[in-house]
């Protein structure tokens, strides 16, 4: 059997007719740039996720790049953020001129441990941004506490968490902005990169729309130096054919982690996810937390079975951040996690076949 970490041929078959016919009718229409499609998604995702202002762009980092400017942090700010992340967290800090200050995570959530942050805030702090990390949303009751006390923005990466909540409101509606990722892995993937932020701040929204099409305002005027980062009509259509399955995608893989959750208990050398009483997770991951995790990957790769570790260098110790001065063992559970995680394929197409193949061979590694 071979089982991938993705399975895009069976998401797309259901829905590959509509979504030709909506590409086509861009096709027909020529309106690449900023057609009515674009729009259409922006509205649709702003009205069901319950936050004012949509505002699409080019990718999932982008999205980043640009709250990070709206939000004039720049000129060696400093940014609080997690070093448990995908890159673009940190590196959007970074492309604004702004420093990544990084905090250790809790290693039950992989998420930003905010009981760390306070002691990490100094003169220059100008912003914290959490990461909703796997599809389990941070703890944004502590972080917006911490945020109003010390007057720093949130940026919430949402990147692989659309639609996940806490304590039952959605994210990317805690912050002044939050942000999504269309990759094609996530769990609401166009054909190619596209991305979105989210306000219900009107004056960042305008910033937003405005630095997305190179600072100008109106057509030709530029009041500010901004980026070429829309999001393009023909992913824009995409995502609309696909938004309206989201829903049942993200039950098909609470489903999955369930039975895997079920499944994998009795196996005292890993650890299942634990979702916060919270939080409802998309589980754009299932992670385990295992020893002797390259043996089990090994294993599970010849057996068929696609795993993939997220992440296995933390970003305070990536090379392009050596002149933040970071040491090894600085933020030792991001590094510990770096060294045990697994992710295993959760994706909603899996059937049940291969959900036993998988719990079984992975009972059988540790046996
Ligand atoms: C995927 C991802 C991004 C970047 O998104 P792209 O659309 O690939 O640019 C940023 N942050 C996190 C946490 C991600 O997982």
């Amino acid at each position: 059997m071979k089982i991938p970490m993705l399975d895009l041929n069976a998401q797309y078959e259901p829905i590959m007719d509509d979504i030709k016919a909506a590409i086509d009718k861009v096709l027909a229409s020529h309106h690449y740039i900023m057609g009515p499609q674009v729009k259409e998604f922006e509205d649709k995702v702003a009205s069901s996720l319950g936050i004012a202002h949509a505002i699409g762009c080019a990718s999932g980092t982008d999205a980043l790049v640009l709250s990070v400017k709206a939000l004039g942090i720049g000129n060696n700010d400093e940014v609080i953020t997690t070093p448990f992340s995908f890159f673009a967290t940190a590196s959007s800090i970074w492309r604004n001129n702004a420093r990544p200050r990084f905090v250790d995570i809790d290693p039950r959530t992989f998420n930003l441990n905010p009981e760390l942050i306070e002691a990490a805030i100094t003169p220059r702090t100008k912003a914290i941004m959490p990461v909703h990390l796997f599809g389990q949303c941070s703890d944004m009751t502590a972080i917006m506490e911490i945020a109003r006390k010390h007057g720093l923005a949130v940026i919430e990466d949402n990147a692989q968490g659309v639609g996940c909540t806490w304590e039952g409101k959605m994210s990317c509606s805690f912050g002044d902005v939050g942000t999504l990722s269309f990759f094609p892995s996530k769990n609401l993937g166009a054909m190619g990169d596209a991305g979105m932020c989210l306000t219900n701040d009107d004056k960042l929204a305008a910033t937003l729309r405005q630095l997305r099409v190179h600072g100008e305002k109106p057509k030709y005027f530029h009041e500010c130096v901004g980026f070429n980062s829309r999001l393009d009509t023909m992913q824009a259509a995409i995502l609309n054919i696909k938004y309206d399955h989201l829903e049942k995608w993200s039950e098909g893989r609470r489903a999955n982690a369930a039975y895997y959750n079920q499944h994998l208990a009795d196996i005292k050398q890993i650890k299942t996810p634990w979702i916060d009483p919270r939080a409802v997770s998309i589980y754009n991951q299932y992670t385990l937390v295992c020893e002797d995790r390259d043996g089990l990957k090994d294993h599970l790769t010849d057996k068929g079975i696609a795993c993939a570790v997220y992440y296995p260098l933390p970003l305070h110790l990536q090379q392009c951040f050596k002149e933040l001065g970071y040491q090894k063992a600085d933020l030792p559970i991001s590094e510990e996690m770096a060294a045990k995680v697994l992710s295993i394929p959760i994706y909603p197409e899996l059937t049940s076949t291969q959900k036993e193949y998988i719990v079984e061979s992975i009972q059988q590694y540790y046996q």
